[in-house]
Order: C-alpha cells, then sequence, then structure tokens
C-alpha cells in the first residue's frame, strides 16, 4: 500500500513540481483566462504538463486548481463547475504518475479578493466557498491540500479550517513572502512574518507548513524562511520558490532564473531542513529534472536526516 505523504516524507525529501499557470500560457492560455477550465475542455493539456513533472522526476504534483474556488471560477462565469473542474483536476493528476507511486496535492489559491471591512467579501462566504472547493478536492482523492500564496492570516486560516472539514489527509499551509525594499527581511504584503506564520499553522493544524511564490524569494531566501520557520514549529516544511524574477520580455512574462541556477540552491534547502521542495512561477519541467539529480545525488551520499519533527 502506497505510504501516506506525511509517512513518506519521514524517510526522504520529495520532489514537488514546477509552476503550472506560466506553463499553461506557454500552452497557449491566453493572459487573464480561466486555466482551470482547462480541466474539463482540454485535459490533455493540464496532463501533458503534469506528465512532463512526473517525467522530470516529481513525487508531488498541484492539481490545476489554484482559482478553483466559486469566488474565482465565478469571474470566468464557471461558478457551476466547482465540483466538476476539482474532481477533474484531481483524475488528470493522478493519471499523470500512471503506475508510478505519487502524491496529488489539491490546491487552493486565495480567493482573490479582500474580505470586509476592507472589501465586499463576507467572511462567511470565503469559508463557503474554501469548504466547497477542500470538498471537491478531497472526494476527488487527493492525498493533501495545500492553502497556497497566502498573505493574510485570516484567508489562512478560512482555507486550513476548510481542508481540515473536508478530511483532507495532509493539510499543508503556504505563504508568499516579499523581501522587503532595503533588502533586510520578508513579510507577506499584509505584513505577517514566517515566525508569526508558523506559530499560526501550527495552533491552526497544519501538518506542513510551506512557503511558495513571493517577490525577490530565491533559493536562498526560501532557505532563510525554512531556518525561520524551525525556530518555531517542529512540522515538516515545503518550499516552492519562484525561478527569479519576472521580467518583461517582448510582452510577455519571463523568469530569469535558470535550472542550473536555481538547482544550486536545493541541497542547501534540504539541509536546512525542506521536506518538500518545488518551484513556482517560472519553473519548468527542465528545473524540476535538475532538482530531481541534486536531491538523488544528495540522497546517495546518505546524509538526509529528517527534521526533528519527524
Ligand atoms: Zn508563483
Amino acid at each position: 500500500m502506497k505510504k501516506t505523504l506525511l509517512e513518506a516524507i519521514a524517510e526522504r525529501p520529495l520532489l514537488g513540481d514546477g509552476a503550472m499557470g506560466t506553463q499553461l500560457m506557454i500552452a497557449g492560455l491566453e493572459q487573464g483566462n480561466c486555466g482551470e477550465a482547462w480541466n474539463l475542455n482540454y485535459p490533455e493539456r493540464v496532463l501533458a504538463i503534469q506528465r512532463a513533472y512526473v517525467d522530470a522526476g516529481s513525487d508531488c504534483l498541484l492539481t490545476n486548481t489554484f482559482g478553483g474556488s466559486r469566488i474565482m471560477l465565478n469571474r470566468h462565469s464557471h461558478a457551476d463547475d466547482v465540483v466538476a473542474i476539482n474532481a477533474a483536476a484531481v483524475r488528470i493528476a493522478s493519471e499523470a504518475f500512471g503506475s508510478r507511486d505519487g502524491y496529488v496535492i489539491g490546491d487552493i489559491g486565495p480567493f482573490g479578493g479582500l474580505m470586509q471591512p476592507y472589501g465586499e467579501f463576507t467572511e462567511a462566504q470565503v469559508l463557503d466557498a474554501f469548504r466547497e472547493q477542500a470538498k471537491a478536492l478531497v472526494d476527488a482523492g487527493a492525498d493533501a491540500i495545500i492553502i497556497e500564496t497566502q498573505t493574510s492570516l485570516e484567508e489562512l486560516g478560512l482555507g486550513l479550517q476548510a481542508a481540515r472539514e473536508a478530511g483532507a489527509a495532509c493539510v499543508i499551509g503556504s505563504m508568499a513572502y516579499d523581501v522587503t525594499l532595503d533588502g533586510s527581511t520578508f513579510r507577506t504584503m499584509m505584513g505577517i512574518d514566517p515566525e508569526r506564520a508558523a506559530e499560526f499553522m501550527q495552533r491552526h493544524g497544519a501538518d506542513i507548513i510551506a512557503l511558495n511564490c513571493g517577490t525577490g524569494m530565491d533559493m536562498e531566501r526560501a532557505r532563510q524562511a525554512v531556518l525561520r520557520y524551525l525556530e518555531i514549529t517542529n512540522l515538516p516544511i515545503m518550499a516552492q520558490p519562484n525561478a527569479g524574477q519576472p521580467k518583461l520580455v517582448e510582452m510577455k512574462v519571463v523568469y530569469d532564473e535558470t535550472p542550473d541556477q536555481m538547482v544550486t540552491g536545493v541541497v542547501p534547502l534540504i539541509r536546512a531542513g525542506a521536506s518538500i521542495i518545488g518551484g513556482c512561477c517560472g519553473s519548468t519541467p527542465d528545473h524540476i529534472r535538475a532538482f530531481r539529480q541534486a536531491i538523488d545525488a544528495h540522497s546517495a551520499e546518505g546524509r538526509w536526516v529528517p527534521s526533528k519533527g519527524l
């Protein structure tokens, strides 16, 4: 029988996947269109992206459901397809693994607005939207749920609650940090630092504490975030930094870190205590392939020691 995700990371570091959004764009998704609807309309394109990650060595795939909550889908008139879109995403990711053991992590991104009193959405609306999405992902067989690219503890807390209520076997909370203008530290857009996020997530039942995306958060900054998390918590850590910085080249957004550059940060991340390493925006199957080689070479040296909580 397949080990659970938490059992697996107690034995060895796992490799996540790379970006979905930027890969969907390469496959023809136009800026502003609904990438999650492709789970129903172009499942073969989503499958091809995820197969490329599995072929590159990914142990975990995030479902193509970043914007798969009712509030997000409603902007594209797909609110009636919440369950179908999320269920299809889990099926596609499972299919991408083929006969290989792998972990399907149901992806829940930000709901894309502000809650009262700053915005129009009530807490109940956001919680309901997360509940519906989390349940659809868990019912379809996701091995875990990740609440990702979070900047506020209020929204993160609703996501964690929804994932737990849905019965997720493993709940991951993932913050997006931005390096401050003076470069001295990093915190989320809403001013949350890693220590506060780790303390909050531990208290609200997260099983894995993560970071992803963000601005200026390269592999070294991600390593610093892992170390700061581990000063607060014994829970396992997941890191998915972007492939460097976005740059506008001929009206297209490109990310400036090559696989060769980014891979130099993989072993330091493992040594710092990260249990799952992947990439966010701009990372490609080539990045993930390089990560695979680095992780395997490091494991072959026998230096892998599970992080202190495992
Ligand atoms: Zn990202």
